[in-house]
């Protein structure tokens, strides 16, 4: 059994339709595909509908989350795509862009600019509204010459003074959000130290006593000293140990089913999942 616990379609960033993941999966030789798309389940109706005879599809999503000022991903399998809490979440991590932009706006205007957010969403148009359409504002109103003079710890450059974060899932809350769906709840990629900054074992851990299921440890992102002391880790902490591509289609170089999952690993998210169940294409199991 092939079992690849981590792809990424159209739904996110990924290149190919959910349809055309589920068939390449197949081609590729896997028997088992998660689509975990970022911080939504648009995919999920499509890729179900496509699954092809010999492959199981596994519904998930990977969330957005961030811990002291890191930001991390969370992949959630199985869980209830309906259920409404998750649900919440889901959309204001991905709806965030509009409260971000009007608290940049109210950051400005508490430093005495009289920005408005008329001005700063007739600049976006119907583009959706982000930090340069704030800085744009700036520049019109002669604060700074240059849209990157805005982008300064002055103004909007990330911890800058009229700088607010985009939203990201406490983590702790997120174990608790998959969980009340229904779903199991592993930490993606928690040493891709290239990306920046990882969240510490102590953390995971703590993670690991509040619900988290397991971590992905093979993965295109970790070396083999950084999986050999994560599998210890997870071995020390009771956690489920995966393994799978992080597939974004022509996106990244990562080919579907570069790292797999154990099946025994499989057949415990599976029973310890209640939220949905995995879909086998036709004449499947
Ligand atoms: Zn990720
Ligand atoms: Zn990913």
């Amino acid at each position: 059994m092939r079992i690849d616990l981590h792809t990424h379609s159209t739904a996110s960033d990924g290149t190919d339709a959910p349809g055309e993941l589920v068939r390449k999966a197949a081609a590729a030789g896997l028997d088992v595909v998660a689509l975990t798309d970022h911080d939504t389940t648009r995919g999920h109706a499509e890729a179900i509908a496509a699954v092809p005879e010999g492959l199981t599809l596994v519904t998930g999503a990977e969330l957005s989350c961030r811990l002291d000022g890191i930001s991390m991903h969370m992949l959630a399998y199985l869980f209830d795509a309906e259920e409404p809490a998750l649900l919440a979440e889901r959309e204001l991590v991905r709806d965030d862009r509009v409260p971000r932009a009007r608290g940049m706006v109210a950051k400005i205007q508490e430093l005495g600019v009289p920005v408005t957010w008329e001005q700063v969403s007739r600049i976006a148009g119907d583009g959706s509204v982000g930090r340069p359409h704030v800085a744009s504002a700036l520049v019109e109103l002669g604060v700074v010459p240059t849209v990157s003079d805005a982008f300064t710890q002055d103004w909007l450059a990330d911890g800058g003074r009229a700088f607010v974060a985009k939203h990201e899932t406490d983590p702790f809350e997120a174990i608790r959000l998959i969980k009340g769906a229904g779903g199991v709840a592993v930490f993606a990629h928690p040493g891709a130290s290239k990306r920046g900054r990882t969240v510490p074992e102590t953390a995971i851990a703590e993670m690991a006593a509040a619900g988290l299921d397991g971590v992905e440890v093979d993965h295109m992102d970790h070396d083999a000293d950084t999986r050999a002391r994560l599998r210890g880790l997870a071995k020390e902490l009771g956690l489920l140990v995966t393994g799978s591509s992080d597939y974004h289609g022509s996106r990244k170089t990562c080919v579907l089913g570069e790292y797999t999952t154990d099946p025994e690993v499989y057949g415990e998210i599976t029973r310890r999942a209640f939220g949905a169940f995995p879909v086998p294409g036709a004449g499947g199991v």
